[in-house]
């Protein structure tokens, strides 16, 4: 089971990091060891100092393929979730100084959170999903706002690696990223809809 991450596939989040637009997917990996679901405490990771937030769509591939098309892309998906790709942003801005790779800031075990699943055929389109910390809500988006739609992105990351059943692909995060501490309670939702709830021990 592989874990693709997409970066920086809306604009305004690009904005916020001082990122450029890409003209192509950013693609990224974390390993199965990252994973997080259900009812598995969260730990606030003990080599960082500021971590942060990022709620995403969350693809699960049911079949497996390399070179799809993006006209075939949609038989290789049919559940989405609402996951949080967990950075530790004071990592990842080191690595990145240093022209580094990411996996110290993004793949450390359990930081893809992921919520329950549904069939993509039950959701209205375009999506739209939402996270409070604290009960409040820090990020809202619609799936319409990303570069790159899901199709699109299924077919980039399979002209470099195979798909296989049960992958998954966070499809990238809206504006509105930010900082949690211990004992912060965040909550994903897709419309209406709670997908997860997890507290940071
Ligand atoms: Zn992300």
């Amino acid at each position: 089971m592989k874990i693709f991450c997409i970066g920086r596939n809306y604009v305004e989040h690009a904005k916020e990091l001082g990122n450029a637009v890409p003209d192509e997917p950013v693609i990224f990996i974390k390993p199965k060891s990252a994973l997080t679901q259900g009812n598995i405490p969260f730990y606030y990771p003990q080599f960082s100092n500021e971590l942060n937030y990022e709620a995403e769509i969350v693809l699960h591939i049911c079949k497996n393929g390399k070179y799809i098309s993006a006209k075939n892309a949609n038989k290789y998906y049919n559940q989405i979730t609402i996951g949080i790709d967990f950075t530790a942003r004071d990592i990842q801005n080191q690595l990145k100084e240093k022209g580094l790779p990411w996996e110290k800031a993004k793949g450390w075990d359990g930081s893809a959170l992921i919520g329950k699943w549904v069939d993509i055929d039950k959701v209205v389109k375009p999506i739209n999903f939402s996270l409070n910390l604290n009960g409040e809500q820090v990020q809202k988006g619609n799936s319409s706002d990303m570069l790159f739609s899901f199709d699109k992105i299924v077919a980039h990351i399979s002209e470099y690696f195979s798909l296989n059943i049960g992958d998954m692909i966070f499809t990238g995060t809206p504006a509105g990223v930010g900082e949690c501490v211990v004992a912060d309670v965040l909550e994903g939702f897709l419309e209406d809809e709670k997908m997860f709830q997890v507290e940071i021990k």
